[in-house]
């Protein structure tokens, strides 16, 4: 059965009512209407922490036959690879290439933190794992680490080793959710259902693991009621933060092939209406998740559609523009705690301070 109808009908059908002489005299979230985590970032860690990508060799569940063959059909694992990554090279020699092409890119950063994004990175035997994640954290020069995985390869053991890391270093955990819909889960061949992640993000939580949910918006399969529900759907969890994409086809998926034999059978947003959709969806949202991000950009060489006339970097500021258009905010219509449906004033003075005027001894790692 198909939970979505019944999820999204209370919270559209009864919006949390806004104070909108209050709104107007100070927009929540420091004029951006969104809670940004650039900005809790830049609060935690008095600036920029970067992520710098590593490749330790792991695969895939999905892949290797464990629990699927062939993987999500939306999956091309060169899409997420930056072109600095040799694989082949140890750890520490990935993260040196790494810190030679930031250092140059973002003069600065407070704190670099290494990221295991391709594949399942915890997936593998624990010792495997261990090294890892150690090697990583002896580079002078890194702080913490980003480790992206599935929720199915996330057992108790891991959990409780990354809470131990998490206790002298900054340790992100990203969780790959990608839909809330189990037809939409089973369409793509992801090999997890919903209750699947939501588990593992409890668990996560249960250990004081922050934990990043990652959702692709337009997936084939979603409605629009669908993906708004989601939001209520997260908004309940313990998560910290969001990442959202918009469905990008990546050549040599199977989704493109899809796409390439009838383009009916996967639509895909233009820009404009991504952006109508993410402020539908962000007003939707509580306001305690920070937004980590809005979109993404697959290697121009390996993406077949869509083709949008606006960069990446242009997302953030045309949501700000149409949520103010709507007068609306991340968690408007959000009803799931009556407490959260408008930022508390200590949320919004967290919002609007300055990295100066933050605590440096607050920071972890
Ligand atoms: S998206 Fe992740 S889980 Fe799916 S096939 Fe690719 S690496 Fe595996």
């Amino acid at each position: 059965m198909n939970p979505v109808p019944e999820l999204v009908s209370p919270s559209l059908r009864a919006p949390a009512p806004a104070p909108v002489d209050k709104l107007r005299a100070a927009p929540p979230f420091g004029g951006r209407r969104y809670n940004a985590w650039n900005d809790h970032i830049k609060r935690r860690y008095g600036g920029r922490v970067q992520k710098v990508s590593v490749a330790a060799g792991f695969t895939c569940p999905n892949r290797d036959g464990t629990r699927g063959s062939g993987g999500c059909t939306f999956c091309n694992n060169a899409g997420f690879t930056p072109g600095y990554l040799d694989r082949r090279d140890p750890i520490a020699e990935q993260i040196d290439a790494g810190l030679r092409f930031l250092d140059r890119r973002y003069p600065g950063t407070a704190r670099f933190i290494a990221y295991f994004q391709t594949y399942s990175n915890t997936y593998g035997e624990f010792s495997r794992l261990r090294a890892s994640y150690e090697a990583a954290l002896a580079h002078p020069r890194i702080s913490g680490l980003a480790i992206g995985t599935r929720p199915d390869c996330l057992p108790d053991a891991v959990l409780d080793y990354l809470a131990e890391l998490a206790r002298e270093h900054i340790v992100e955990l990203e969780i790959g959710v990608e839909s809330c819909d189990d037809r939409v889960l089973e369409h793509i061949n992801r090999g997890h259902d919903h209750a699947c992640s939501e588990d593992a993000i409890r668990r996560a939580a249960a250990r004081d693991l922050p934990v990043t949910a990652h959702l692709i918006l337009g997936l084939p399969g979603e409605t629009r009621a669908g993906m708004l529900a989601a939001a209520a759907r997260l908004s309940a969890l313990p998560l910290q933060a969001l990442k959202l994409h918009q469905l990008q086809l990546v050549r040599g998926t199977a989704m493109a092939r899809d796409w390439q034999r009838d383009p009916a059978t996967v639509p895909l947003f233009d820009e404009q209406e991504y952006i109508a959709l993410l402020a539908d969806f962000v007003e939707r949202l509580s306001p305690d998740i920070l937004l980590q991000r809005l979109g993404s950009e697959v290697p121009p060489a390996l993406k077949l559609a869509p083709h949008w006339n606006i960069r990446l970097s242009e997302l953030a500021p045309r949501l700000t523009a149409e949520l103010a258009r709507r007068d609306g905010w991340q968690g408007r219509l959000y009803v799931g705690d009556a407490q959260a449906a408008w930022p508390s004033s200590a949320r919004i003075a967290a919002a609007q301070a300055t990295p100066e005027r933050t605590a440096l001894s607050s920071v972890a790692g």
